[in-house]
């Protein structure tokens, strides 16, 4: 018997850190105070019981201070990484598996995202009781609604439909 149990000799403190979850997704460096907007974007609040971590304002290398949300048990399909770019466009996706991280992404911005943003203009047809799926282009700074070609700039999240 060996009492050695396992030591991992810290030759990354910051995978160590990331990986506490045992099944799931880590999103790192995403840029201070947007954590709660990455927990609407993934349609998270708590009532079905998610098992979430977040931190806030955590000191980082990258940034003066990034957010950082572990979801157990979830895995974030393509879509929802597309989405998360709008907000968190210098996030790392981490994807843990065991307590490892199996697979790392970085976030990159879609050119289109569909069905997920809801458009703030009253008179759009995206918007009327008609049911037509919502379509917005990803501008440098911003998005744009394909049908009525308004744009927005800020509060993106708040366009998130739930
Ligand atoms: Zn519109």
């Amino acid at each position: 018997m060996s009492d050695d149990h396992d030591h991992h000799d810290g030759n990354d403190d910051h995978e160590l850190r990331v990986s506490k979850i045992r099944d799931g997704t880590v999103i790192d460096h995403v840029r201070g105070g947007q954590a709660l907007n990455v927990l609407a974007i993934l349609g998270i609040d708590g009532t079905n019981g998610e098992e979430v971590s977040v931190g806030m304002n955590v000191p980082s290398n990258r940034f003066a201070r990034k957010d950082i949300v572990k979801v157990e048990g979830r895995e974030l399909s393509q879509d929802e990484v597309d989405v998360l770019s709008l907000i968190a466009p210098d996030a790392t996706i981490n994807i843990v598996r065991d307590y490892d991280v199996v697979e790392k992404h970085r976030v990159e911005r879609p050119d289109v995202v569909e069905g997920v943003l809801s458009c703030p203009n009253a008179g759009c047809i995206t918007t009327g009781d008609e049911p037509v799926t919502s379509r917005f282009t990803v501008l440098e700074d911003g998005v744009r609604c394909s049908y009525c070609e308004t744009i927005v700039r800020e509060e993106i999240a708040s366009l998130i439909e739930t």
